[in-house]
């Protein structure tokens, strides 16, 4: 059997985030749950969680704890996820966020948080040539984009550059990541949670090193097993 995951990836705008969270989903058959993508779902369907966060998103600004958190905690409550796990892509984004976040999954705790890092003269360069599904969400650039005239090779969508992939939303977003983001680092050290992990090289590269980090991780805990049992 399989066993599935509890883990976060953090990571800088354009770190691969969206990329390696796919893959993780599918290598521990967990729910892939992304909160930018789950809030492009409900500005796509007008809901009032999307009237109410879109003029927000489209200039790189955060969406209130609040909000994002009730949207978490529904995901995180329905039976795949309490059950096997998830790989959450986006969240937590501030402290607040990661003090709710651990009240959802009790009485589990993470597994892991995955500090995926790319230098930023990288991410801007990724970010700038991005290009994305608009129904799916699969990620392109326009260095490889699909194989079809800008329609999506997974699900035959539309594939657009995003509203907020401008050079000012992205500014701000990095930004934000810095000040608000970036101290949930030393939150989840103390924890000790973190894992950093070079997020340069090939896609697969990048997912054979995670998988490494949580397999070590697996590893220590049945050692420790092993030497309590009498
Ligand atoms: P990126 O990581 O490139 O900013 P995402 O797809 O993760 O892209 O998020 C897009 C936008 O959705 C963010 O800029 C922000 O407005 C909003 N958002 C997503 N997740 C959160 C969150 N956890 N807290 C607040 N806002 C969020």
């Amino acid at each position: 059997m399989i066993p599935g995951v509890r883990l976060v990836v953090l990571g800088k705008q354009g770190a691969g985030k969206g990329t390696q969270c796919v893959r993780l989903s599918h290598h521990y058959v967990v729910p892939h749950v992304s909160t930018g993508d789950m809030l492009r779902g409900e500005v796509k369907s007008r809901s009032s969680i999307g009237r109410r966060a879109q003029e927000e998103m489209d200039k790189g600004e955060l969406i209130s704890d609040e909000l994002v958190m009730e949207m978490v905690s529904g995901r995180l409550s329905e039976r795949d996820t309490r059950g096997r796990g998830f790989v959450l892509d986006g969240c937590p984004r501030t402290t607040g966020q990661a003090e709710a976040l651990e009240k959802i999954v009790e009485p589990f705790s993470l597994d892991l948080v995955i500090d995926l890092q790319v230098p930023t003269t990288l991410v801007l360069k990724r970010l700038a040539s991005r290009r994305v599904c608009v129904d799916c969400g699969a990620n392109y650039s326009t260095a490889a984009p699909p194989l079809v005239n800008w329609t999506c090779d997974v699900c035959g969508g539309e594939v657009i550059q995003r509203e907020d992939d401008t050079e000012e939303a992205i500014m701000r977003r990095l930004s934000l990541y810095e000040e608000e983001t970036s101290p949930l680092l030393d939150w989840y050290k103390e924890r000790n949670l973190l894992s950093e992990i070079n997020g340069t090289g090939s896609p697969d590269a990048v997912t054979r090193r995670v998988v490494g980090a949580i397999d070590e991780l697996r590893q220590q805990g049945a050692d420790r097993a092993v030497r309590v049992e009498p």
